[in-house]
């Protein structure tokens, strides 16, 4: 098994990283990814959105 951040060998003590350097990179970028993630509610809107209604429009 190698480091998922710079794939050296990992070690027992951070496992499955390679340091605690690696670890701390691994959160970071899990806690940025948290946030990035968009509401549900977009991905309806844009269902919803997909749907001609121009007939009923005017
Ligand atoms: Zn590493």
């Amino acid at each position: 098994m190698s480091c998922p951040i710079c794939r050296k060998a990992t070690d027992t003590t951070y496992q499955p990283f390679c340091s605690r350097r690696c670890a701390d990179v691994d959160l970071a970028r899990w806690l940025r990814a948290d946030y990035a993630i968009p509401a549900p509610l977009t991905e309806m809107d844009e269902e919803t959105a997909d749907q001609p209604t121009d007939s009923d429009d005017k």
